[in-house]
């Protein structure tokens, strides 16, 4: 286990070194200052999300979903409860395809919702459709720093 983590701010994202043994849920970013994390997922656009996914060390669960979509109004309170759970296990991000267009083609989100999970730069999960809070867990449990 590295002695600090890298935790990229969901606000202004400055990538944060947080020491390890300390609970990241009190922790504030050092360049805007605030928490590092509020137990909601950040809505992030392409280049916001390719900072995060570059810097992180926490696994990144990111929803690819759209307006129009159903299935993904039904994903969204379960996206919701995981990142109030389950944070700060996991950094919980939405993204909104029809905005971004570019990053969903990059990662071949086809069907949405799409729930892809980054670990170190790359993809290490990957479901398409509304996906539950136990996957979501494990997910967070198995993709730990
Ligand atoms: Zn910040």
């Amino acid at each position: 286990m590295p002695e600090k983590l890298r935790v990229v701010c969901p606000h202004c994202d400055a990538t944060n070194a947080v020491p390890a043994d300390r609970q990241p849920l009190s922790a504030k970013c050092g360049r805007c200052h605030d928490k590092l994390f509020k137990g909601v997922p950040a809505a992030l656009d392409g280049a916001r999300t390719r900072k995060h996914i570059r810097n992180s060390d926490l696994p990144l669960i990111i929803d690819f979903w759209a307006a129009w979509c159903g299935p993904c109004r039904a994903m969204a309170p379960i996206f919701e409860q995981a990142a109030l759970t389950l944070e700060p296990k996991a950094r919980f991000i939405k993204v909104d395809v029809d905005a971004n267009p570019d990053i969903a083609s990059e990662y071949s989100v086809q069907g949405i919702p799409a729930l892809l999970v980054f670990k170190n730069g790359q993809v290490v999960a990957r479901q398409a459709g509304v996906t539950d809070l136990g996957t979501l867990r494990s997910w967070a449990e198995q993709f730990r720093s």
